[in-house]
C-alpha cells in the first residue's frame, strides 16, 4: 500500500451538498457563494470579501485592491511556490524577493526592512506550512500587508485567527489545501472600502460605466462544498495536530531534531535532513511519498546573489515534507512511522 504525500478529505456530506446545489436552478456564482464568504469572514473575524476561483487569482485581486501596478514594488519571500510570483507578475509590479527567518520558514522581518523603498506597494506574507508568521513585528511595518493564508486557514496567533491581522488576507481551496473546493480561493478584508473595490473589479454585469473587470467567480456548487468543508475545519486541524504528535514522538525516539512548529496547524510536517533526495528515495521504497515542500525557491529562477538568501537556500537544501492530512487512516500513519524508523537506521 502506498501512502500518498497529500490527498483531499471529502466525505458524504460534502457530496450531498454539491449534488443538492446542482439539482437547484442556481449553480453559477450566487447566493451560496455569498454565504460562503460570510461563513469564512465570520470564522476569521473580518468584515467580508470576495470568493474567487483560485488562490493565485485571490492574490491578484488583493494586489489590485491595493492598486499594485507597473512601477510599484511588491515584497515577497523567495521560499514559496511560484503562484505567488505569478500574481505579482499579473499586476506589472516588480517582485522584490527577501529571505526567510534563520530559525523557521516564514518571511524575515529584517530582510523586509532592508529591502523596502519608497516604491514598495505592499508585502505578501505567507504563513508557510501552517505556521503563523511573526505578525507582531510585521504589523509594525508601515507598509500594507497581504496575509497569504493558503496553507494556514484555521491557525491562530495571539489568540486570533491568522488572516485577521492585516489589510487583506487570501485563501486557496485547491484539492490538497486545508479546505478544498477542487479549485477556489477567497480574498477577505476588514475594510468596507476595499470590499467595494474588490466587487468593482470582479462584477461586470449591469454597469453604467466600463472598466476592466475580472471574471474570477467561484461556482455555487463549489461554495456549497466550501461551506461544508469549513464546518469540519476545527476537526481537520485537530486531526492534523494529532498526527503531528505521533510523528514527533517517533522522531524524538530516533533522535531527529524537530524544527520549531509553534502554533502550527501542520498543513505540512517538515523535517530537515542532510540529504533530502536520498531520504525521499528511501521513504519511497517503503511506500511513503515524501516531497520537497517548495519545488524551487523563487530567487533561483533569476540571476540573484544566493548569499542574500542563505536561510532560503539552507531550508531548500534540507527540508522534506512527509504525508499529513485528515483523511489518513491509522494504518497509513503507522506505515509512515515504521518507515521513519527504518530510514533513520539506514541513513545514519
Ligand atoms: C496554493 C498556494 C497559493 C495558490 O493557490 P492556488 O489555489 O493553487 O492558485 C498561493 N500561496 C500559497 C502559499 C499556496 O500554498
Amino acid at each position: 500500500m502506498r501512502v500518498s504525500h497529500s490527498r483531499p478529505s471529502i466525505n458524504e456530506t460534502d457530496l450531498e451538498v454539491i449534488v443538492s446545489n446542482l439539482r437547484s436552478k442556481y449553480i453559477a456564482s450566487g447566493e451560496e457563494t455569498n454565504l460562503f464568504v460570510n461563513d469564512l469572514s465570520n470564522y476569521i473575524g473580518v468584515r467580508g470579501g470576495v470568493a474567487v476561483n483560485s488562490g493565485t487569482n485571490a492574490l491578484h485581486l488583493a494586489l489590485m485592491g491595493l492598486d499594485a501596478k507597473t512601477g510599484d514594488e511588491v515584497i515577497l519571500p523567495s521560499y514559496v511556490c511560484s503562484s505567488v510570483l505569478n500574481a505579482v507578475d499579473y499586476t506589472g509590479a516588480t517582485p522584490i524577493f527577501v529571505d526567510i527567518e534563520p530559525d523557521g520558514y516564514n518571511i524575515d522581518y529584517n530582510s523586509i526592512e532592508e529591502k523596502k523603498s519608497e516604491n514598495t506597494k505592499c508585502v505578501i506574507v505567507p504563513h508557510l506550512f501552517g505556521i503563523p508568521a511573526d505578525l507582531n513585528k510585521i504589523t509594525k511595518l508601515e507598509i500594507p500587508v497581504i496575509e497569504d493564508c493558503a496553507q494556514s486557514v484555521g491557525a491562530e496567533y495571539n489568540g486570533k485567527k491568522v488572516g485577521s491581522f492585516t489589510d487583506l488576507s487570501i485563501y486557496s481551496f485547491y484539492a490538497t489545501k486545508v479546505l478544498t473546493t477542487g479549485q477556489g480561493g477567497m480574498v477577505l478584508t476588514d475594510s468596507e472600502e476595499i470590499i467595494e473595490k474588490l466587487n468593482d473589479l470582479t462584477k461586470y454585469n449591469q454597469r453604467e460605466n466600463y472598466n476592466t473587470a475580472h471574471n474570477y467567480s467561484l461556482t455555487d456548487f463549489q461554495a456549497a462544498m466550501g461551506r461544508s468543508q469549513l464546518k469540519k475545519l476545527d476537526s481537520f486541524v485537530d486531526k492534523r495536530k494529532n498526527i503531528a504528535g505521533v510523528y514527533t514522538e517517533v522522531f524524538e525516539e530516533v533522535g531527529q531534531v524537530i524544527p520549531n512548529t509553534e502554533n502550527s496547524i501542520f498543513f505540512r510536517y517538515v523535517i530537515e535532513v542532510d540529504n533530502p533526495d536520498k531520504y525521499i528515495e528511501e521513504m519511497g521504497k517503503l511506500g511513503v511519498d515524501c516531497a520537497k515542500p517548495v519545488f524551487k525557491p523563487l530567487h533561483q529562477y533569476f540571476d540573484l546573489e544566493s548569499d542574500e538568501f542563505l536561510n532560503t537556500e539552507k531550508a531548500h537544501n534540507r527540508a522534506i515534507s512527509i504525508p499529513i492530512y485528515p483523511s489518513m487512516k491509522n494504518g497509513e500513519i503507522q506505515q509512515v512511522c515504521g518507515a521513519i524508523r527504518k530510514v533513520w537506521d539506514s541513513i545514519k
